[in-house]
Order: C-alpha cells, then structure tokens, then sequence
C-alpha cells in the first residue's frame, strides 16, 4: 500500500444479475466478514441500485457504473450525477476500458464526465489502461499517461479520485497481469502524477488494479507495494470470493 488511505476495493457488476440473483449477493456481503481497514465498494447495474441501496449494509458503499457529463436533462437513456447521489451512491466508475472500446468514449469527454462527477461530490474510479497491441508495441505508458492527462487537465482535485489501472488484455479474459507487470505501471502511474500534477497527489492517490483478479490471485498481487487496492468483475459476482479479495492485503 503506497497511496494513503485505506485498501479499496471495488466491485464492477456490470451489464449482469436479476433481481433475485442481486439479492442473493447482497445477502452474502451482508454475512460476508469483511475487514475494517479496506474501502469497500460495489457497482451494479443502475436498475438494481436502489433494490441494493435499501438492503445491502452501509458497510459497503456504492458506486455508479457511468454518469452523465453535466446536469440531467434531455439525455435519452443516460443517468445524471444528481441521480446517483439522489439514490445514494457515493461513486462512480469513468473511463472503464468497456466504455471506452464498445462505447467509444474519448479521452475528453471522460475527462469532462469526472470534473461533473466530483464538482457535485462523488467520488470518482478512474480507469485506464493499455490494449494489448498498445502493450506489444511498447506503449503502454504512453496510453496510460495519455488517459491520465485527460483525467488530469479536466480535475479540479484529486482528493476524491482512485485510479484504476485495467489493462483491457486483462480484463474479463482470465489473463491477470503478474504482480510485476502491474507494479511497474502502478509506478508508473504514480511518478507521472508526481511530475504532472504534485508530490502530494502522486503520494496520497490510490493507485487499483484491474483485470481478472479473483480470490486465487488477489494475494500475491497485493503483496506489491504500489498496488492500493483492485477493481474486480466477474469474481465480484460471488460473495464469499470477493470477501476473500477484500481481505487479500491483510
Ligand atoms: P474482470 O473485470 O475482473 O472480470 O476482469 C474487471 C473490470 O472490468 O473492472
């Protein structure tokens, strides 16, 4: 653990569950013994937010998946901020490599969507993260500064932002990142925010890794200094195994 703050981990739900499906997973977070020292969060699917929001223990705090750029309105099919806190969210998850590829959002808009989203005081999961032509032709680091930069030039603050380093060959793939492959970028990451935005930031900002971490992986990779915390998918979807994520740093 560099950044400060306790561990974070975060459960991106995605595009999945029913009804009956969440409230079983609710309620095996609800008997799940968590430990005190980690940020806890998970993401579902908006419809089922409110359905998780009014049984899930505050233990847990949740986050949206998206956000609209500015204040609600005429946006057919978009969520606004204002919504989400309405509803009780106190994240949300921009620039998830999912949006960014199937959806095609832009490095801008991104940007535009976490200054919205902190301005109005949520909490904001940050994604970035490397294709794996991008990683086999060298540029990893440059794609991750890049999506950084965007982060970085929209932000007013820093204080309410995790960084989630995803690279997309890893994601929903079952190929995680080694320990080292993801250290070296948390790195990374970490000495750009230091030259880029401040010494403070660069210390005190959690730095997340993402991409098929499951409760068979979670240890060693939280063994590496640089490694705050994790965004997990598919494993999020099984209670007891992302209990055992959440207590992988300790
Ligand atoms: P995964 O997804 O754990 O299923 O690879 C991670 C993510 O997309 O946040």
């Amino acid at each position: 653990m560099a950044g400060s703050g306790k561990f974070f981990v975060g459960g991106n739900w995605k595009c999945n569950g029913t009804k009956d499906s969440i409230a079983k997973l609710v309620s095996d977070l609800n008997s799940a013994s968590l430990e005190a020292d980690v940020d806890v969060v998970v993401s579902p699917p908006f419809v089922y937010i409110d359905q998780v929001k009014s049984s899930l223990t505050d233990r847990i705090e949740i986050s949206g998946q998206n956000s609209w750029v500015g204040k609600g309105g005429a946006f057919t099919g978009e969520i606004s901020v204002e919504q989400l806190k309405d509803i009780g969210c106190k994240w949300v998850i921009l620039g998830h490599s999912e949006r960014r590829h199937v959806i095609g959002e832009k490095d801008e808009f991104i940007g535009k969507k976490a200054a919205y989203a902190l301005s109005e005081g949520l909490g904001v999961i940050a994604c970035i993260g490397e294709k794996l032509e991008e990683r086999e032709a060298g540029k990893t680091f440059d794609i991750c500064f890049e999506q950084l930069k965007a982060f970085a030039d929209a932000v007013p603050s820093w204080d309410k932002v995790v960084v989630a380093y995803e690279p997309v060959w890893a994601i929903g793939t079952g190929k995680v990142a080694s320990p080292q492959q993801a250290q070296e970028v948390h790195v990374a990451v970490r000495d750009w925010l230091k030259k880029n935005v401040s010494e403070e930031v660069a210390s005190k900002t959690r730095i997340i890794y993402g991409g098929s971490v499951n409760g068979g992986n979670c240890a060693e990779l939280a063994k590496e200094e640089d490694i705050d915390g994790f965004l997990v998918g598919g494993a999020s979807l099984k209670g007891p195994e992302f209990a055992t994520i959440v207590n992988s740093a300790t």
